[in-house]
């Protein structure tokens, strides 16, 4: 009969755009369902990193799992700005001071993202662990699972012993990162594995549209760590891309590598993805083309002249899900069979919700923009209605317009992933115009479903840009990162 062990479950985790004017506030993460404690906890998100912690760790026998009152996900979702030092301290504290009457515990299980900016805490995740370690004491094991979005440096591992990164974007991986998360606090408790890391930085910011690990060269970075992890028996291997919308000082690529006692190895093998990184700079940077709204939709024209249809126009910037420019330009060059999906617009949403719109009436309106200047103009649309519905929380209505063309309305900002989902004929469409930086490649690319596939933003740089010095960093020197500047590297 194996000891019995109890580990401790937390989950707090946000992406944050700090540039937003919205922050987000304790209310954010309060709703039915948020806070989550207990079995509940537990059973939040099922085929994410938890589900696959929890599955795992009751694959072992003599695991007790303690979910401890967390935050899901605020209600905002990613569109919010600073979580507030309020809802920071609010659940940290309440953390805190559970453990303490719970414990003692031989694990903790943080579940985390690492992009999430609160204000006056320059390193949230890092300081959660710090804070967990001086209640649960040196011996216990703290091991955590994060979004390889997160921005680490080497912090967070001075206070907990283990972390394990997603190794795909779309990420594909939470589940069997939480599963390995799971697995090896329970062999690190036992004694079996005896955590040693290295932790190396490297200085490149770029945004997170380029980032599709279907493709060369980010893909080579998934497929070193997974090399290395695959020939060496024990080595785990985080390759934290960063997110640059998080005005932090720890942005930028970090390499992680934890071996079993080996700090040295560990940092041979962080160092050869670091020098990886860097000889492939200038590949990491131009991977992926940008074009601004009028030559990209001229070139979705010209493609579907060509028979290069269907086409994918993805507007990977916008940050409110209102943004006119794509439809605007879709419009001047007159294209035709195209799926504008979506442009957020409440107010409309519940007028015609209120109106009691049904498929067939007549529609005449103006859409979208408003809501920040990154939003753009409003959109005068005439056309009809061709189905108005209620499901996932919000109100969405599809207007035909034009020569074949649909656009749906939805409440909120929607990041279509799959056109199979959508409920429309698909085959009617020559070109899907959507609000998606990289999770669209699910459904439209990884499948080969889309003949062409063009990423946009409009000509000035909103938040959402590629063009990261056209934002306002504090915390940020861009000069210390290729290609704003010449940072030393290796260091
Ligand atoms: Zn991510």
């Amino acid at each position: 009969m194996a000891q019995s062990i109890r580990i401790a479950v937390l989950h707090f985790a946000h992406e944050t755009v700090t540039f937003l004017k919205n922050d987000t506030t304790l209310s954010d993460f309060i709703y039915p369902g948020s806070p989550a404690s207990g079995e509940a906890l537990l059973k939040a998100y099922p085929k994410s990193y938890m589900g696959g912690f929890v599955k795992m760790a009751r694959e072992f026998e003599g695991v007790e799992l303690v979910g401890i009152e967390s935050p899901l996900w605020p209600k905002t979702g990613t569109g919010s700005g600073w979580v507030t030092e309020e809802a920071f301290e609010t659940f940290v504290g309440k953390m805190i001071a559970e453990l303490k009457t719970q414990g003692p515990f031989d694990g903790v299980y943080l579940c985390v993202h690492g992009a999430m900016a609160v204000r006056g805490v320059m390193r949230p995740e890092a300081e959660l662990a710090r804070r967990v370690r001086e209640v649960v004491g040196p011996s216990a094991i703290i091991a955590a699972t994060f979004d390889l979005h997160g921005n680490e440096d080497d912090e967070f591992l001075k206070h907990a012993d283990m972390g394990f990164a997603v190794k795909y974007f779309p990420h594909y991986d939470e589940y069997l990162q939480g599963e390995r998360a799971a697995r090896m606090l329970v062999r690190a408790i036992r004694g079996d594995y005896k955590p040693a890391h290295a932790v190396r930085k490297v200085p490149i910011l770029t945004a997170t549209v380029r980032m599709w690990t279907g493709a060369s060269p980010w893909m080579d970075l998934s497929q070193r760590a997974l090399t290395w992890e695959a020939r060496e028996v024990d080595v785990y291997v985080n390759v934290f891309f960063g997110f640059p919308f998080a005005d932090v000082p720890d942005v930028g690529i970090t390499i992680q590598v934890l071996t079993n006692g080996d700090a040295k190895r560990a940092d041979e093998i962080a160092k050869d993805i670091a020098d990886l990184a860097w000889r492939k700079r200038e590949a990491l940077l131009s991977s992926t083309k940008i074009y601004f709204m009028a030559e990209g939709v001229a070139l979705a024209k010209q493609a579907i002249a060509k028979g290069e249809a269907p086409v994918v126009l993805a507007d990977h910037s916008d940050r409110s899900g209102s943004a006119t420019f794509l439809l605007k330009e879709i419009i001047a060059q007159g294209l035709s069979h195209v799926l504008i999906a979506t442009i957020a617009d409440a107010t409309t949403t519940a007028k015609l919700k209120a109106a009691g719109a049904k498929a067939g009436d007549a529609f005449d309106g103006e859409i979208g923009g408003l809501v920040d200047e990154s939003a753009g103009e409003p959109v005068r649309i005439k056309g009809t209605i061709l189905n108005a519905v209620e499901a996932y929380g919000q109100f969405w209505v599809g207007i035909g317009f034009g020569r074949g063309n649909v656009l749906l309305l939805s409440t909120y900002l929607v990041q279509i992933m799959d056109p199979f989902s959508l409920g429309f004929d698909i085959q009617s469409f020559k070109a899907f115009a959507i609000k998606s930086r990289v999770h669209f490649r699910k459904g439209f690319d990884d499948n080969g479903f889309a003949k062409t596939i063009l990423l946009l933003e409009p000509d000035q740089p909103f938040l959402g840009t590629i063009y990261l010095d056209a934002l306002p960093y504090r915390n940020v020197d861009l000069k210390q990162y290729y290609p704003y500047g010449n940072p030393v590297f290796p260091s």
